[in-house]
């Protein structure tokens, strides 16, 4: 990589010039560093705002953070010698684990010495002259590159509510997802934990355990399966360790990318006494394989009810005290239509005396005051507030770039009505840009390391084929992005999943953002097919400029 003094005498700070730039150093940014510099010999630059590798596992340190993907499933599978020396402790990995794990593949793979820590990349301009993108940074400094590759991650930019009165507050906040690496006290504090999706719902136990007392404030009531979280047994380390080809080849069959293959069975099949068995079965087990059980609860709504009531009756039977179980079980979408999240004591933290839930829907929160938090009926004394209130899924991170492409065309205003890519890769107008694990792909949809590798292997393919044809650019064909656009929303109509109005898969959690199913729902397999045909038929939908 060569640094050269830049000849116009207004920008005379330098740029650094590189053949590929990666922009993010979580699971997929450390993976495509690896695959462009080892194994294709490219001088390669990762920006991380960070000051270590790990992504999303980096900044979500929220107490109880915990991956729901089972943690022999949440690793890099490109590699027998990184499988053979990693064992995960527990069924789910935790957030330290985690990061240690991705330490452990970044140093073992000597991947830092390319990474350039602390810096935020703040815009990325394509240069149409000389085929290159110009790339800036919070701190002033330049790098070109001919090949960008967003690896940003889908859920990391931070939505923290606009609730009037925040700066009030004279008391301590945090949003899970920028959480403070020193931890936060919680003992004999009032705390407020705003927002029950996955984050909420694992965070909530523990900080009941800590604190003098937690109130919940819940809009939307949400479904959650037990864990059951718990030290893996030798035995069970053996068989990972012995089976890996098996494991990798049903993460591969599966829509969801899990080591688990969905029962060919309807829900209507068995009697209903058999019904509840085999769901009685499916809790005991728990987690994400709960939906495992029948073949049809994400596509025919009667089939969903009977897990819809199935769960709600759970809910009825942990939580106590009857008007709170009314309001956690009033759940107004089919289940795992939003992200189903997994849990460990979640409904059994409202038997606690020091824990209070408050229905924001049916009594909204107007503001916060210098206090705590005021709702229509009652005001919140309040020593912390937490908002486990998610993400600017998928674009937010993209946006952040402020990238402009062909024509001086903002990716930004484009977007405007919401995301267009093809294959979820690559943007008409962004030439050599790859989106890893941007919307459009099936990435949230999937246990993200197998969609992350998915993605690099064939990024990183492409470019050794653009190499090797002497090709300098390469974009997808405006009608290719228009008919792939189509086929997203075509794969979220023939599920339940768009069904949901308030499903941050649709962008329904951030005010003004437009409603747009954003990841692909088609499946795993299906749009690893897809996209394998896609190359085989020459870069089918793109194209090439010498
Ligand atoms: P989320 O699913 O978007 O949940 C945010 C919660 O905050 C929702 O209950 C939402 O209510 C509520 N909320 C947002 N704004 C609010 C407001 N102004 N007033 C009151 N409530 C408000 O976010 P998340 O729980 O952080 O999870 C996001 C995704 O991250 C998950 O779906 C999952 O994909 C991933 N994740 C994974 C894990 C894991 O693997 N263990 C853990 C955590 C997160 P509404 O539903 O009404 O909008």
């Amino acid at each position: 990589m060569a640094s050269v003094p830049q000849s116009s005498p207004i920008t005379p700070a330098p740029v650094t010039d590189t053949e590929a730039l990666i922009i993010g150093a979580g699971f997929s940014g450390l993976y495509q560093l690896h695959s462009l510099r080892d194994r294709l010999g490219l001088s390669v630059q990762v920006l991380e705002m960070a000051d270590g590798v790990g992504g999303t596992w980096y900044w979500n340190r929220y107490p109880g953070a915990r991956c729901d993907s089972e943690s022999h499933s949440y690793m890099y599978y490109f590699s027998d010698a990184l499988l053979k020396e990693w064992q995960w402790s527990e069924r789910y990995p935790g957030q330290a684990e985690i990061l240690r794990y991705l330490n452990f593949v970044a140093d073992r793979l000597d991947l830092k010495r390319s990474v350039r820590f602390n810096t935020r990349v703040t815009g990325a301009r394509y240069d149409e002259a000389a085929n290159r993108w110009l790339v800036s940074t919070e701190s002033g400094e330049q790098y070109r590159t001919r090949y960008l590759i967003t690896a940003v991650g889908c859920l990391s930019s931070a939505n923290i509510p606009a609730i009037p009165g925040l700066a009030d507050f004279t008391g301590r906040w945090y949003h899970t997802g920028q959480w403070p690496h020193e931890g936060v006290d919680f003992s004999g504090k009032r705390v407020g934990l705003v927002g029950t999706g996955s984050t909420g719902i694992q965070a909530t136990p523990v900080i009941a355990e800590a604190a003098a007392h937690l109130t919940v404030f819940q809009r939307t009531p949400n479904y959650s399966v037990p864990a059951h979280n718990a030290p893996l047994s030798e035995g069970f380390k053996r068989y990972v360790a012995d089976n890996s080809d098996r494991i990798r080849q049903v993460m591969h069959s599966t829509p969801n990318g899990h080591p688990f293959i969905i029962a060919q069975r309807s829900a209507h099949d068995p009697s209903e006494h058999e019904r509840k068995a085999l769901y009685e079965s499916a809790w005991s087990i728990g987690g994400l394989r709960f939906r495992s059980v029948f073949r049809d609860l994400l596509v025919d709504k009667a089939a969903n009810d009977t897990a819809s009531s199935f769960l709600k009756n759970k809910i009825r039977e942990i939580v106590k005290d009857p008007a709170t179980a009314e309001k956690l079980a009033d759940i107004d979408h089919p289940f795992a239509a939003k992200r189903p999240p997994i849990d460990t004591g979640y409904f059994e933290t409202f038997n606690r005396p020091n824990v209070t839930l408050v229905d924001v829907r049916a009594d909204p929160i107007e503001r916060i005051t210098a206090t705590g938090i005021q709702t229509g009926k009652a005001h919140h004394e309040l020593d912390v507030i937490v908002f486990a209130t998610g993400f600017d899924a998928l674009t937010g991170p993209l946006k952040k770039l402020n990238l402009v492409g062909r024509g001086g065309v903002s990716l930004n205003a484009l977007w405007e009505a919401g995301p267009r890519s093809y294959l979820g890769l690559q943007v008409s107008g962004f030439p050599n840009l790859f989106t890893l694990t941007g919307p459009g792909s099936p990435s949230v949809l999937v246990n993200m390391p197998v969609a992350i590798e998915q993605h690099v292997d064939w990024v990183t393919d492409c470019i050794a084929h653009l190499r090797k044809e002497g090709i300098a650019r390469m974009e997808p064909r405006p009608e290719a992005m228009e008919a792939w656009s189509q086929q997203v929303q075509a794969a979220a109509d023939a599920t339940l999943l768009s069904k949901v109005p308030h499903s941050w898969y649709l962008g329904a959690n951030v005010p003004g953002k437009p409603r747009v199913f954003m990841p692909y729902a088609g499946g795993m397999p299906r749009y690893r097919q897809i996209c394998q045909e896609v190359a085989q038929r020459g870069y089918e939908g793109f194209e090439f400029s010498r």
